[in-house]
């Protein structure tokens, strides 16, 4: 089964498959990881993802939970995958299954395109105010879960660009291994 890696740093500098981008429904590009992954990547990414969200439901071309993929323009990675993960309204408003489902869908996606290693950051702790430690024990038991299912996979990086993250994913990949 894939590896489970953290590290602290920068998603954009990490030269895997596939980065995991914390976009927002729209596609059109945000602030926090979405404006340094598209400024990164250069406009082709948002050029991309406006193709998709044209094909996809005007409303809402990435709803909450779910994920395309891209190319990623002048990343050193090969692929984007965009999910959108929820706003923490309290908990009670199906927020973990939300954030879980992004991590699966990202997953299974990249099984399907062949993907060996993929990094996701700590998607929705930012903006969307996810509380940090209960957002990392969901991201890494939805890993823990879906890896099996997608056995292509052969590392998984969780990115934390925060100190805080660092040390609440540090612990729960030691308790896990
Ligand atoms: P969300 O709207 O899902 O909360 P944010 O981009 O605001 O998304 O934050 C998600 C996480 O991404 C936060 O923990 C933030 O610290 C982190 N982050 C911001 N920039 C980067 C980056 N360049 N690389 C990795 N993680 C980043």
């Amino acid at each position: 089964m894939g590896q489970i890696e953290v590290i602290q740093g920068d998603i954009t500098a990490l030269d895997v498959d596939a980065i995991v981008n914390a976009a927002n429904s729209s596609l059109a590009g945000g602030g926090g990881v979405d404006g340094a992954i598209h400024r990164a990547a250069g406009s082709e990414l948002l050029k991309e993802c406006m193709l998709i969200a044209q094909k996809r439901s005007p409303d809402s071309p990435c709803p909450t939970g779910d994920a395309v993929i891209t190319g990623a323009g002048k990343l050193p990675a090969k692929y984007v995958i965009h999910t959108v993960g929820p706003v923490w309204h309290g908990g009670s408003q199906g927020e973990p299954e939300l954030l879980a489902s992004c991590y699966r869908k990202c997953l299974l996606l990249a099984e399907e395109k062949g993907i060996k290693s993929i990094a996701f950051p700590n998607i929705s702790t930012g903006v969307y105010g996810y509380p940090k430690d209960k957002a990392a024990q969901t991201a890494v038991a939805s890993v823990r879960e879906t890896l099996p299912q997608s056995p292509g996979i052969e590392r998984v990086v969780f990115v934390c660009f925060d100190g805080e993250n660092y040390s609440l994913y540090k612990k729960l990949i030691l308790d896990y291994n």
